[in-house]
């Protein structure tokens, strides 16, 4: 199936990096938010992001103005009942994804793809409250969304061979490299990431070694470019614990048990970066 008009839902962080990146690969987008504001922060986050490829001679300004013409918003889910395929990527909550995917379920033609962006949430569990769970995926894209050239493809239970072509190819045409993926906790992103950070807290926890030699350890010993603590702040540690606990409900293992120090720094509201102090202080 030929993909030509994209719905993106949710215009933050990756909302509008994902329309950004189909806009720039020539595809109309509309990309839809609750309320002008976000959307307003989600285009000048764009236009940004444009202007500093522009600067950086990897995009012409001729492209970018035809990058944010292909461009729309809107606050009407009504309105994406045209495309051929719809992105979410709206709070991570399983009520709010399931609901939007029921009323899109009803306005889009039957060979419309749905897709999520959820980084935890079971791509088989949303797709079963749609009549279209062949046309249903997921598509993990990672932040910033511009930039980072990984997408994990994620086949849910009843994904169709058709469906899960048509997604790959169009990755290869935003400039990605695809992966497939099975839908089992954590994808294969989370499932290697979180464990690790989990074990850098533990060995703080247990007094084994301070945090900023826990951070050199990975970055020289292993070339990660940054230590797991600094990443989790950069992910957000309420994010990492509802991943872990993901994790641990999901496969009912105890080796994904999160560290008791990263519960209690959730409970006290530092939570890395975006509140001015995780393990590291911003
Ligand atoms: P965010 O909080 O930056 O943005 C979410 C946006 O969705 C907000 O603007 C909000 O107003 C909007 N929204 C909420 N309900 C909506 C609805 N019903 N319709 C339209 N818009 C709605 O969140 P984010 O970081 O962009 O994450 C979005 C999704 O992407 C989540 O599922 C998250 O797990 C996943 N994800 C995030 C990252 C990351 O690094 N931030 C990476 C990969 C995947």
């Amino acid at each position: 199936m030929e993909i030509r008009k994209v719905g993106v839902l949710g215009a933050g962080t990756m909302g509008n990096g994902i329309a950004q990146v189909f806009a720039g690969s020539g595809y109309d987008v509309i990309m839809r938010d609750m309320g002008q504001m976000p959307l307003d922060r989600g285009l000048s986050a764009i236009q940004k992001s444009v202007g500093k490829f522009v600067e950086k001679g990897k995009m012409s300004s001729e492209e970018s103005e035809a990058t944010l013409n292909r461009l729309s918003t809107t606050t009407e889910l009504r309105d994406l009942a045209g495309c051929d395929l719809v992105v979410e990527a709206i709070f991570e909550n399983f009520e709010a994804k399931a609901a939007s995917f029921e009323e899109l379920d009803g306005l889009l033609r039957p060979e419309s793809i749905l897709a999520s962006n959820t980084s935890s949430i079971d791509i088989t569990r949303l797709a079963a409250v749609t009549r279209r769970p062949d046309r249903f995926i997921g598509m993990h894209f990672f932040n910033p969304v511009p930039l980072m050239s990984l997408v994990e493809i994620i086949r849910g239970f009843a994904t169709s061979d058709e469906t899960y072509a048509t997604i790959r190819d169009l990755a290869v045409k935003l400039g990605k490299t695809p992966v497939e993926v099975r839908d089992y906790p954590g994808f294969v992103s989370n499932r290697v990431l979180m464990p690790m950070i989990n074990e850098a807290i533990f060995v703080l926890y247990e007094n084994i070694a301070s945090k900023e030699d826990i951070d050199t350890v990975m970055k020289l010993g292993m070339n990660h470019p940054m230590g797991p603590l600094t990443l989790a702040d950069f992910i957000g540690l309420d994010v990492c614990l509802n991943v872990l606990n993901v994790l641990y409900d999901g496969f009912r293992d105890p080796k994904y048990r999160p560290c008791p120090l990263l519960v209690k720094m959730v409970q006290a509201g530092k939570l890395g970066r975006k509140t001015g102090e995780g393990f590291h202080t911003y």
